[in-house]
């Protein structure tokens, strides 16, 4: 199945018809329904050179991961779709193929904590420079520009803050200044954002998060409609080898194909649970781009189809009484990660995003970050109201 747009109609399937069918045709053989793992190294060759569908060594290629990676093409409405062991693997993956000592790159100021440690302790040392800016401030973009800059990273939203950056716009800043946009869409997923058609040249995902869905599987993800680019991609990704193993790549897959029913219930849920602490005397301010307060909400309207899952809170009475929220509520699970079916809390200042503390990067000290899981909206409810109520 070929990769489309959301809006187009005609015998092109949609989304959620993708996200069960692209790159999984029943097994020519068995007529297996979903792609068997194909747990094995090395295939047989029908004389020396003679492969079979192209099969050689399972770092190049394996047929359970091509299955993933056309399907994460498709997702995207890219042309090429790579799937590797981490997200952070995508990233290195990326960054040491498009960059050369000399170059330049603009990274956000609420930067995945892992991202940001990537390109400022190991990138760097590479001989690649790196500017912060708050991407959701066109002029802030422009202003880090440079000569030598070679890529433009974007989160959107953002982490923790859940900032929202104007994709389209930032995508012809770049372009202009003769570099490329990386947009890290682990946060929206595909379902709710596809920053290709908004005009970025590199999707990365941490497949880890919403793809994968429910806590089982660590999976990173690279997606682009530029077939040199996906080339240069992907003998990068071969060269390296932080390839996603057969049965990872599986459980991403099978997390996919209900990924719009769970990102319908995600976003229901995290308005839910944002209006509710919104309206709370012990919550000093909440980063949610579905309320109509956050500055970034009429650029997730048009750029979104719904405003996901992530919700992150200031809890009046400053860094010890953040933490104890995070360690009263009972249906949140006290832990790092998101965007798996359960809830989550996490205090980034100690947890996520303590590798940022004294930089540009450092989050607020009362800061709380939800991942709102499927559960029922009022067990959610329930389980805050307890945390936050029991504050002495
Ligand atoms: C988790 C995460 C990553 C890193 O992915 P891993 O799978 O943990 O390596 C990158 N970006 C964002 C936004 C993330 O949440």
């Amino acid at each position: 199945m070929q990769p489309q747009q959301q809006e187009t109609g005609g015998d092109r399937p949609r989304f959620e018809t993708l996200a069960i069918h692209a790159g999984q045709e029943p097994d020519t053989v068995t007529g297996a329904v979903v792609p068997p793992i194909y747990q094995v190294s090395t295939y047989k060759q029908d004389g020396v050179g003679g492969l079979r569908g192209g099969y050689e060594y399972s770092r190049s290629a394996n047929p359970t991961r091509t299955a993933l990676e056309e399907n994460l093409a498709a997702l995207e409405g890219g042309r090429r779709g790579l799937a590797f062991a981490s997200g952070l693997a995508a990233e290195d993956c990326l960054l040491r193929a498009l960059l050369r000592p000399g170059d330049h790159l603009v990274i956000p100021d609420d930067a995945y904590g892992g991202t940001f440690r990537l390109i400022a302790r190991v990138v760097e040392r590479w001989g690649v420079s790196w500017t912060v800016a708050r991407t959701s401030d066109p002029e802030q973009v422009r202003a880090a520009l440079r000569p030598e800059t070679r890529l433009v990273w974007v989160e959107t939203p953002s982490n923790p803050l859940l900032g929202i950056t104007d994709l389209a716009l930032v995508a012809d800043l770049a372009r202009s200044a003769g570099a490329r946009l990386v947009v890290d869409n682990t946060f929206a997923s595909p379902y709710l954002q596809q920053p290709l058609a908004l005009g970025a040249d590199v999707v990365v995902h941490s497949t880890t998060k919403y793809m994968g869905g429910h806590s089982d599987v660590v999976g990173g993800a690279l997606v682009t409609a530029d077939e040199a680019l996906g080339e240069e991609l992907a003998f990068h990704q071969n060269a390296m080898g932080g390839v996603a193993g057969p049965f990872d790549a599986w459980l991403v897959l099978r997390g996919i194909k209900t990924l719009a029913v769970r990102m319908d219930r995600h976003c229901a849920n995290a308005a839910r649970v944002a209006e509710m602490l919104a309206a709370h005397p012990r919550v000093t301010r909440v980063y949610y781009p579905g309320l109509e307060s956050h500055p970034g909400h009429e650029t997730a309207a048009k750029q979104m189809r719904g405003f996901g899952g992530m919700v992150s809170f200031r809890v009046a009475g400053g860094e010890e009484a953040a933490v104890e929220v995070c360690d009263r509520t009972r249906v949140f699970t006290l832990g790092e990660s998101l965007g798996g079916v359960e809830s989550l809390i996490e205090h980034p200042g100690r947890m996520t995003h303590a590798s940022a503390a004294g930089t540009a990067l450092e989050v607020p000290a009362d800061l709380v970050r939800l991942s709102v899981g499927i559960e029922a909206a009022e067990d959610l409810l329930d389980d805050l109201g307890r945390a936050l109520g029991a504050l002495g």
